[in-house]
């Protein structure tokens, strides 16, 4: 889908209940404050070699996840869909099979559950195939049963209702959403914001919104999975904003009748004032204009106010939901790979991974950016497989990889065994802030400094306080110390920290975190 003209975007996350108490006794923080791992199957782990990630494969991979320290997986879709992404489903109560079947999924989830890592998957519905049986009834004529399931009016009525301007499009590249199915012998188009392929459903129709609502409780039911990220949240209504508002509500008691502690990721891009009305119901975000202020700090080597900015965008969210969480990442499967934004510079990206895990917020990480993997648009090269070890084993195949290719980036295997590699670098972040209360629960104090070249704060949590640096630049770096008390080391991405009374030296690209 095409959301390139997005100026301020942002996602909402729906946090309900509590989270369940947490294993690991000194894991303290517990999800979804503890890291989420977003994963494309069909670029993951292909377990029966016909090139394509599947079930089975990410199920052999779950001791890697456990190892990496992340609480929850989002897997992009899984459901039966024509489609190479899957966000136009043709049964929403089927797997993909090319990803296996419905046991070989459910034996996924039991063996993810007993790492105590939560599943989450993508429910698109907004809009479904146009394969979906539902439509290829619906379009047949006007007297279908199915017909209300979606939306459809004369070419008169989208003219005198304007419906077909382009300023009420801005996120997508269509301009005109009516399309003509040319079968049913009349005068009637049908409505897809993101293209003929993807009829919107009408929710109108009380028949397909409690259709819909079954099919969400079956999955938390019947397969097990601990929540759902919604896709294309804000477009339930288009020209009814606070219909949807109403719905997402409506959407939740429903999944709560099954589920009470049901996690629900609704993707709401948009401007922070059409955002702010969903805030009543969805009390987090994802922070898209910090993963964008993270990359722009690393690629300058200038921190340009990024702890003031950070908490202006949090204030402001604040103020509309205080009890919001902040759902943070670098960049995910609609973005450019942070490794590409940053030039392949593994010091930057590295740098950036640091950042993302010392601030604030439930961190989300994209496949293999703990590997250092490499993307360009167009999509499917923001969404190649990723590499396990020399011999390419369970390594996909569906697409030649443009980016990240055996000659570009190394595979875990040969990464887990280099003490300097991206992955052990995520790998030790995740786990140093799991372990800290103040780092993935405290608040944020900005420190502020004469050199731009160096981003520092607080992160307090009731008696804990820690005290953040790092160096963007590529030059080692003295700072004052704000306060001396600060002398021990909780972690460093480098040797060669010196810690004195009043002032700290910092190797080029490097993060430390002090406390007392
Ligand atoms: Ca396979």
């Amino acid at each position: 889908m095409n959301r390139a003209l997005q100026i301020l975007s942002v996602a909402c996350v729906l946090l309900f209940a509590g989270c369940q108490a947490n294993k690991k006794a000194k894991n303290l923080a517990k999800w979804p404050k503890g890291v989420t791992y977003e994963i494309f199957v069909q670029s993951f782990a292909d377990s029966d070699g016909d090139g394509k990630g599947d079930f089975n494969g990410m199920t052999e991979k779950l001791p890697y996840l456990e190892d990496l320290g992340v609480d929850a997986v989002w897997l992009m879709p899984i459901m039966a869909s024509p489609s190479y992404h899957k966000y136009d489903v043709t049964d929403y109560e089927a797997v993909h099979p090319d990803y296996g079947t419905m046991d070989d999924f459910k034996r996924f989830v039991a063996e993810a559950h007993k790492r105590n890592i939560k599943v989450v998957i993508d429910f698109i519905i907004n809009h479904s195939s146009n394969q979906h049986k539902w439509f290829l009834e619906a379009k047949k004529s006007k007297d279908n049963p199915y017909r209300g399931f979606y939306e459809w009016k004369t070419l008169k009525q989208i003219k005198e209702e304007g419906s077909m301007t382009k300023e009420a499009h801005a996120d997508s590249g269509n301009i005109y959403q009516w399309y003509d199915s040319k079968e049913d012998g009349v005068d009637e188009y049908y409505y897809g914001y993101f293209g003929s392929q993807m009829p919107d459903i009408n929710y109108d129709n009380k028949q397909v919104k409690q259709e819909i609502f079954r099919i969400g409780q079956f999955w938390l039911k019947d397969v097990g999975v601990d929540g759902f990220r919604l896709d294309a949240a804000k477009h339930i209504y288009d020209y009814a904003p606070e219909k949807s508002h109403k719905f997402w509500v409506e959407f939740k008691e429903a999944m709560q009748q099954v589920k009470p502690d049901v996690y629900l990721v609704g993707e709401v891009w948009a401007d922070a004032q059409t955002v702010a009305p969903y805030l009543k119901g969805l009390p987090a975000l994802f922070n898209f204009d910090m993963g964008n202020a993270i990359a722009d700090a690393c690629k300058n080597q200038k921190n340009n106010g990024l702890v003031a900015n950070y908490k202006k965008i949090n204030d402001f969210y604040k103020s509309v939901t205080p009890d919001f969480v902040d759902a943070t990442f670098t960049t995910n499967h609609d973005q450019e790979r942070i490794m590409s934004v940053l030039g392949n510079d593994t010091e930057k990206a590295k740098m950036a991974g640091a950042l993302l895990m010392t601030l604030p917020g439930s961190p989300y990480v994209y496949y293999g950016e703990e590997i250092g993997m490499r993307g360009r648009k167009p999509d499917e090269f923001i969404r190649e497989p990723i590499l396990w070890d020399e011999n390419k084993q369970q390594e996909a195949t569906w697409i030649a990889p443009k980016y990240t290719t055996h000659e570009t980036v190394k595979p875990a295997n040969v990464q887990a065994k280099d003490k300097g590699s991206m992955l052990n670098h995520y790998k030790m972040l995740i786990h140093k802030r799991k372990e800290s209360n103040a780092l993935s629960m405290g608040n944020l104090e900005e420190i502020k400094l004469e050199n731009s070249a160096v981003v520092a704060f607080y992160r307090a949590y009731q008696d804990q306080k820690q005290m953040v640096l790092h160096n963007l630049s590529d030059k080692a770096v003295t700072v004052p110390l704000d306060n001396s008390a600060y002398q021990k080391q909780y972690m460093s991405t480098k040797e060669g920290v010196k810690v004195n009374t009043g002032e700290v030296t910092l190797p080029a690209y490097t993060s430390v975190v002090l406390e007392k």
